[in-house]
């Protein structure tokens, strides 16, 4: 007779347990009665995979209204995004946050080239008239980057389609020439009304770069480009508005009267997403702000915070936002919880703050701190809906500035928005900080007006009108991470590994098993968190993706 149970019981067996093994998120978070965790003090348990991970959903609902396909950001920091990381997150799946540390007419530049960048129907294409020249199309190019412009009988959208001018067209000619002289007048077109699947079939069958849409009195109505079929088809994860097929576009703003007029800016240039950006969210300036966005353009989508506790998220969803952005100290360039003895650690934050504004729709994006996939998944796991990264992406090609040679490894600066030098300097993007980004103490060129506005950066910490500025923010730099092309698509086979090692096929399917506390969670001792890192070899190298 054996000592032993049949192993045919076993699954039966587990029932004779009061309790599953591990803990619910909810007995994680008051595993430790008076504290707060961050993502390095705890571990999911592994699930059940009956799927291969290739087949994980990451697709999220960053705000209100918005979807996306992955759930990454790039924060709005003037050493991560300008235009080349914004076009380049949202091809990948994500979206970057344009940041507001430049003047708000160059940051509504980034948002139409963002906006420009990929198209449907392109449905205010820029057009010229016969009598424009050649000159006119090469500013054009060098200021939107396209040279393919129909010609009407008026130079504008409406007027009667004579011809179309290519970069073809124009090579041999002399600036002076007029466009009349040189057009292509045997054009393809075809009706307005068309659909959009239809158009794309004439434009497939056609062989031509560009697809003028006419009305039947052969007026020009708007405009399809055969590259927008390949972007569509290279990049299968992107970020675009389902109506329009152009990229989502998101920028940053401050709190302060200023903001609105560069608000009303972005807003001209086609923004979909504002994000409000203020170290300590609930305040009076930023409530006001939102009631005033949501009065003025209500389709716009806000993004309040930041916030840490529940309290401070019921004043911006009672205010109107379309989503939180949460973290309070927890980002690798932040000095927030030393010198202003404020924060909270970042999975506490956002548990807490994901688990209230879950109840009204509100996602939560969690900002800070996250510096590899795993803290991508538990943040997910706490209920963040997207993941804000600085440092992480602070590296890569697409960020501002040059790469430069520190102590012999290539890097980039990477500086806090509430570093000393981004509060003294304007964006570094535009001119490349060089080989000594890292101007301790001696900043930049001064913002236009600094003293009487203040810049972005003093703004979010409230400190332009104070005599001393106080850093909140460090700076440095990051190692070079290569391309975002290369990086982003290491970080959503991660995740979808990571969800696949939890036995969840999708995102939702991950936050539902953790309110439903099917997912599991332990906390990591100390001595657990060394055992998890790589340990006990004389050398290593650590390559995270090939
Ligand atoms: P679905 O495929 O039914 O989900 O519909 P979509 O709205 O995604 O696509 C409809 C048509 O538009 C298809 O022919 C797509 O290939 C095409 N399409 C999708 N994105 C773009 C784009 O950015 N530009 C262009 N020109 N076509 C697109
Ligand atoms: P082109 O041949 O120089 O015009 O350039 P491509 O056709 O290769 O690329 C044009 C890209 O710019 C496409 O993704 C378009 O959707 C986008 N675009 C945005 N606005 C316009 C516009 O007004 N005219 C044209 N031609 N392209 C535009
Ligand atoms: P990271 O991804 O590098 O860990 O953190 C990036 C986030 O840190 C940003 O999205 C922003 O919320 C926050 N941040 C940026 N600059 C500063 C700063 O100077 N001080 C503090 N406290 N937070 C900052």
């Amino acid at each position: 007779m054996s000592q032993f149970l049949d192993p045919k019981t076993a699954l039966e067996h587990l029932s004779t347990y009061e309790d599953r093994d591990g803990l619910s998120a909810a007995q994680l978070m008051s595993s430790i009665k008076h504290g707060g965790l961050t993502y390095n003090d705890f571990l999911l348990l592994p699930g059940h995979i009956d799927f291969p991970a290739s087949v994980v959903s990451t697709e999220s609902r960053i705000t209100r209204r918005v979807v996306l396909k992955t759930p990454f950001m790039s924060s709005p920091m003037d050493t991560v995004t300008e235009k080349a990381m914004a076009i380049n997150m949202a091809l990948l799946g994500g979206i970057g946050v344009i940041h507001h540390n430049q003047s708000a007419e160059e940051q509504a530049a980034m948002v139409r080239a963002v906006k420009r960048h990929e198209n449907g129907f392109i449905s205010d294409p820029v057009v010229l008239g016969p009598d424009d020249t050649v000159a006119d199309v090469l500013d054009i190019k060098a200021r939107l980057g396209f040279c393919g412009i129909p010609i009407t009988s008026t130079g504008s959208l409406g007027g009667q389609l004579l011809g179309i001018v290519t970069s073809r067209d124009i090579q041999f000619h002399d600036p002076s020439t007029p466009l009349k002289t040189i057009m292509t007048t045997d054009l393809v077109t075809a009706p307005s009304g068309v659909t959009l699947l239809e158009a794309n079939n004439v434009l497939r069958d056609c062989k031509k770069g560009k697809l003028p849409i006419v009305d039947a009195s052969g007026r020009l109505v708007s405009l399809l480009a055969r590259s927008d079929l390949l972007k569509n088809q290279n990049f299968p994860l992107s970020s675009k508005r389902p109506d329009s097929k152009q990229l989502y576009a998101a920028a940053a703003i401050g709190t302060r009267l200023a903001d609105r007029d560069r608000l009303a800016l972005l807003v001209e240039a086609g923004l979909d997403i504002v994000i409000l950006d203020s170290s300590q969210g609930n305040s009076i300036y930023q409530i006001e702000m939102i009631q005033w966005i949501k009065q003025k353009w209500p389709d716009l989508e806000v993004v309040a915070g930041n916030v840490v506790t529940r309290e401070q998220a019921a004043k911006l969803i009672h205010a109107g936002a379309d989503a939180l952005r949460v973290g309070m100290g927890s980002g690798s360039i932040c000095i927030t919880q030393e010198v202003m003895a404020v924060g909270r650690p970042q999975a506490t934050a956002v548990y807490q703050v994901a688990e209230f504004a879950s109840k009204f729709g509100v996602p939560v994006i969690a900002d800070g701190g996250i510096s590899n996939v795993g803290h991508i998944v538990k943040a997910l796991a706490m209920g963040a809906s997207a993941v804000m990264m600085g440092g992480l992406l602070a590296g890569t090609e697409e960020a501002p500035g040059e790469y430069f040679y520190h102590e012999g490894k290539r890097v980039k600066a990477y500086r806090g928005m509430g570093s000393i030098e981004a509060m003294e300097q304007r964006s570094v993007g535009a001119k490349a900080p060089g080989p000594q980004p890292v101007r301790q103490g001696k900043g930049g060129p001064k913002v236009n007006g600094a003293k009487e506005t203040g810049n972005a950066a003093t703004a979010r910490y409230f400190s332009e009108t104070s005599a001393v500025k106080v850093a909140q923010g460090v700076s440095g730099d990051v190692q070079d991470k290569g391309s975002i092309h290369k990086f982003l698509p290491y970080l959503h086979t991660g995740l979808q590994h990571s969800l696949q090692d939890a036995g969840q096929q999708s995102i939702a399917a991950l936050q539902e098993a953790v309110r439903a506390g099917v997912v599991r969670f332990e906390l990591r001792t100390a001595s657990a968190q060394v055992e998890g890192g790589v340990h006990g070899l004389h050398s290593y190298t650590k390559r995270l993706f090939a």
